[in-house]
Formats: structure tokens, sequence, C-alpha cells
């Protein structure tokens, strides 16, 4: 298993062709900061052909049988399973994720994503009988997808899948940060026998890719996952056409430590799902709530979790943190940690500088804040990246208050030894998801987020009814 030296030019697959673009994009490997490829940039008329191509195919595909469309879904998996380590290798060189988040979580995940899929789509109510009215499931047409560089092929697989079993057809614009993997998921639905059309990618900059592709008239439903700051865009160019539009945004999540949890366990989980992925998570635990009297010995729990992230090179097997995806998005994360410095947050263990020894690639050092107020910036933004804020608080209702007390809503983590007392507490976050104890992901469970975090559900039976329109039918 070894880095990618070059990988070539990541092209347009329109109408089960593979296209030509007038211009490119260098990739970067952030661990190495050479150009391992390319990715075509493509332009409006790239996304009218391939708007086009899914418009054509639509008629044939919505039309299939369910179980045929499972069978499809079923090759498709198999397909990607076969080219696990290829995916895992790609994915860890475009985007720097060590090789053992690559194999768990980046290629680990869509194949419990596939896997599950098929079971929840034969279970669906397509259609149900109220009164005199039938009401039936239809797919809402062809789909947008717009996807970003932190999961790219989970997050292309949450919404590829769905909108396939659904009877959509889609294009897909991939991040122009990790183009490679889409081409991977291209040929395995070619693999998998899906007809030409079904499947479109359109590789570019957002701003000229994305926003046709939001702003096309042609297109039933967009849906995006990404910063916040672009689905605002995303939301505002769907507009003019009001399809419908699925937001999956950033967040600034909390683990919420009760007074009586184990703290150890509790801070040591909350930071690892901090640092995972170098903190480039959409639901990374970026704060941290501990009752003020445990605060100390919370701090050192987290600094000894720090110490033990080794961060380096990604193929390197005793690698737990990689370096962030950009030189830019470097020098923001190094923003934040100065800033956080600069409001009177304590520095506990990290800092702005590069980690010993690492003079290229774009690494952080895991780092800690505490005595963080609720107000900083680092409480309240997100940082993407490696850097963890401890927050005290007085008693429950004050945690609760806390964590709620951002613009976003995703996911949160609470850590009580009375699981009644963290369910109570659960209930009050207002974020699309909450982890009890730890509480394993589930690839069934709907996923999504409150206030600006966004506004569709992926995943399980409210993941497929996102590609659905209603209709009723009286009798
Ligand atoms: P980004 O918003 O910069 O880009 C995401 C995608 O949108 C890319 O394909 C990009 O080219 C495209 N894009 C950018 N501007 C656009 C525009 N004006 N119109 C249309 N498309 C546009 O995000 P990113 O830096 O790639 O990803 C990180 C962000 O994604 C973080 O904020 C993270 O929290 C969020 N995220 C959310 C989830 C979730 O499920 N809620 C999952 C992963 C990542």
């Amino acid at each position: 298993m070894g880095r990618r030296q070059d990988l070539g030019e990541a092209r347009h697959y329109i109408d089960g062709q593979w296209g030509q673009a007038a211009g490119r994009i260098e990739v970067i490997d952030p661990a190495t900061e050479h150009v391992v490829g390319w990715a075509s940039a493509g332009t409006p008329a790239d996304v009218d052909a391939a708007v086009g191509a899914a418009r054509r195919a639509l008629p044939g595909w919505s039309t299939v049988e369910l179980g045929e469309r499972v069978a499809v879904v079923q090759r498709l998996a198999k397909a990607l399973a076969e080219r696990s380590g290829e995916l895992m290798e790609v994915i860890s060189t475009e985007m720097g994720s060590p090789l053992w988040v690559s194999e768990r979580v980046q290629v680990g995940l869509p194949m419990m994503v596939l896997d599950a899929f098929p079971e929840v789509a034969r279970a669906f109510p397509f259609e149900e009988e109220l009164g005199n009215s039938l009401v039936v499931r239809e797919p809402v047409g062809v789909v947008g997808c717009i996807t970003p560089w932190n999961y790219p092929l989970y997050l292309a697989v949450c919404k590829v899948v769905p909108a396939l079993l659904a009877g959509c057809t889609v294009v897909l614009k991939p991040s122009e940060i990790t183009p490679f993997d889409a081409t991977v998921l291209a040929q395995a639905t070619e693999s998998a026998g899906l007809p030409a059309g079904v499947v479109n990618v359109v590789h570019g900059y957002g701003t000229e890719v994305g926003e046709a592709l939001a702003g096309h008239a042609d297109v039933d439903m967009v849906s995006f996952t990404g910063s916040t700051s672009a689905g605002r865009r995303v939301a505002a160019t769907a507009a003019a056409t009001v399809k419908r539009v699925a937001l999956e945004l950033g967040g600034k999540s909390a683990t919420v430590v009760l007074d009586d949890a184990d703290l150890a366990k509790a801070v040591a989980a909350g930071a690892s799902m901090c640092f995972l992925n170098s903190g480039q998570t959409c639901t990374a635990l970026g704060r941290l709530l501990v009752p003020q009297a445990r605060l100390a010995e919370a701090e050192a729990v987290a600094a000894a979790v720090a110490e033990r992230h080794v961060v380096g090179d990604p193929f390197d097997p005793a690698t737990r943190v990689g370096p962030v995806v950009s030189a830019r998005q470097r020098a923001t994360v190094r923003g934040y940690i100065d800033g956080a410095l600069a409001q009177g947050a304590r520095l506990v263990v990290g800092g702005a500088d590069a980690p010993d020894g690492l003079d290229a690639g774009y690494y952080v050092r895991p780092t800690v804040f505490s005595s963080v107020e609720r107000g900083m910036t680092i409480a309240q933004e997100e940082v993407f990246g490696p850097v963890l804020a401890i927050l005290p608080y007085g008693d429950d209702d004050d945690a609760v208050d806390i964590a709620n007390d951002t613009i976003y809503g995703l996911s949160a983590a609470v850590w009580s030894a009375d699981e009644e007392r963290a369910m109570a507490v659960a209930r009050r976050l207002r974020s699309g998801q909450v982890e009890v104890n730890g509480g394993r992901y589930n690839p069934a469970a709907p996923f999504g987020g409150y206030r600006q975090s966004g506004t569709g559900r992926e995943l399980g039976a409210h993941g497929l009814a996102e590609f659905l329109e209603v209709k009723s039918i009286q009798r």
C-alpha cells in the first residue's frame, strides 16, 4: 500500500463517455506538496451536456423495477469492494487521511452504506392507502450532487446510491481538490451495468460548475454537502428555479461530559473525535464541555490524547493524524489558533507552529485550548483542523445552554453514568444526531443538521425519501 505519484487527469463522465476538457486544475498531495494530477476544469456547457444526458436517461431508469435497481446497487458495492485498496491509496494521496482512516472511514463507511441501502429500499413504503387516496412516491427527477473533499467517496455514495434506488438520474460534481475517487465510482457504475447517462460526473470549480448545476432549469433537485457559506449560495442560486434543495453543512459540535461520567473515557472519546481526519470532519466534536470542578482533570486527559495523536505521513502506519488538505486550510487553522490566543483562551498543548521534523506538507499539531468562553471565536466557528476547545460549565442546564449556543446543530455527544440522565440531556440538544456514551454509527439512521448545519437528511429511509416526490391520487 503506497502513495500514488501520478493520478493523471480526472475526466468528465457524460452519457457513458469519458470527456476531454479545455482546462485543468492541479491536485496537490498535501503530505508532499507535489502535484499528483489534475481535475478537468468544467464549464456550464459541460453541465448542460451532463444534465441533458441525465434527462434523456430518466424515463428508462425511473421505470426500472425496484428489484433491478437494488441489484445494480449490489453490483456497484461489489465493484467498489474489489477496488478498495486502490481507493484507500487514492484518497490518502489526494487529501492526506492516514491509511487507517482511509480503510475504516473513507472506504469502510461507504461500503457499510452500500450494504445497508438495499434493505432500506425493499422495506420502503413507495405506496400507501389513505382513505380514498393512493399516495405514491415517485423519483424527483434529475439530481445535481455537489460534494466536498473531506470524505469524498462516502459523501458521494450517501447521495448517488439513494438517488439511484429512488429512480433518479444524477450529475455529480465532486470537489476539485479530491476528484479521483469519483472516477473509480463512475467506472464501478459501468461495471455494475448502469445504463449510460444515469450517473454523470462533471469536474470543476464550485463557482462555475457547482453554480451552473444548482441554477440549471432542467435539474429537479440539488443535494449539496459542504460549507455553510457555499450552501447559502447554492440555496440562493437554486431558488430561481424553485428546485428542491438538500443541504448538509458545517458544524461546531459539542461533547457534554456530565458530572457523574467516566471522565477519562468521555474526554478521550471526545478529543479523538475532534482530531479524527485532522479535525476535517463535519461532525468533529470541537467543543468539550466539562464541569468546572473537573476542568484540570479534563485538560490532563485531553493533553495526553493530543500527544498520543502522532502527526506524520499518511502512509506511515505509526501516523494517527495526517496533514490538513491544503496550504489554505493550514493558514485558516493557524489563524484560529492565533485568534484563540489573542482572545485569552489558555493553550494546553499544541500551537500554530509546524510539528517537529515535518517541514514539507500541510501539518498542524493537535491543539487543546482550555478556559474557553462561549462567545470566543474558537467556541463559535468551525475550525476544520485538529483544535479542541474545552469550556467549563456549572450545572446540566448551563451545559445544554452552552452546547446549543452556536449557529450550528449537526452533532453532539453526551456522557453520564446514568443513561436516563444522558438521554434527557440528549433530547434537549438542538442537533441532528447525538451519541450517548459513545453510541456507534448507524448507516440506516437519518443524518443531517438543525439550524445552519443544513436542511436535509441523508441515509436510511429518510435519506431515500429526499429523492422522492409525493403524489396523492384520489379515487
Ligand atoms: P466547500 O463548501 O468549499 O465545497 C463543497 C463543494 O461545493 C465543492 O465541490 C465545491 O467545489 C462546491 N462549491 C463551492 N462553492 C460553490 C458554489 N458557490 N456553488 C456551488 N458549489 C460550490 O466545502 P469544502 O471545503 O469542500 O468542505 C468542508 C465543509 O463541508 C465543512 O464546512 C464541513 O463541515 C462540510 N461538510 C458537511 C457535511 C455534512 O454532512 N453536514 C459533511 C462533510 C463536510
